[in-house]
């Protein structure tokens, strides 16, 4: 397979190399959608990695809070189709994540109560929520440029393993 570093760096060149491509096939040339989608790419190919089923470089990246993913860790099988499946892998990835963003927080504002720190856990986790929505309400397009990163950061990664995994059987 692909070293951690390869994968880094193959995210990067096809990033580079999708610019043109966008700038041929896009209609309307949104820069601020493409950078969305870059942005979302990046955090796709660095941060939310098929390899963090496993002790990958993307698992130690996410320093103190690596622990979000050791549960992801201990149940996705490595190289399995849900942590590498294309399409499905980042999807599910980025339903973990928010989950686990969600019970953190939680977690937190709860023990802000417990303290006797005046919060309504409700009234912050909705704010956030309407945030989220407002924001994707308002720039629709840019929400599918940043589901389209986000996914293709998870494909152009089990596009590589598989490449490098058919020329080793090949030679
Ligand atoms: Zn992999």
């Amino acid at each position: 397979m692909p070293s951690g570093k390869t994968h880094d760096k193959i995210t990067v060149v096809t990033a580079i190399a999708a610019v043109p491509v966008w700038w041929w096939e896009s209609a309307t040339k949104d820069w601020a959608g493409l950078a969305v989608g870059l942005t979302a790419y990046f955090f796709s190919g660095f941060w939310l990695s098929d390899d963090l089923d496993t002790h990958s470089i993307a698992y130690k990246r996410w320093g103190a809070l690596r622990w979000l993913w050791w549960p992801y860790q201990k149940m996705v099988p490595h190289r399995s189709w849900v942590s590498h499946g294309i399409g499905f892998g980042p999807i599910f990835r980025v339903a973990y994540f928010l989950v686990m963003l969600w019970v953190t927080m939680r977690g937190l504002l709860w023990v802000l109560i417990q303290v006797h720190i005046p919060v309504s856990r409700d009234a912050v986790l909705g704010s956030f929520w309407g945030l989220t929505t407002d924001w994707t309400a308002a720039h629709p397009s840019w929400a599918v440029c940043a589901l389209i990163g986000l996914v293709l950061g998870g494909v152009t990664h089990s596009v590589a393993d598989a490449i490098v995994s058919w020329a080793k059987r090949v030679w």
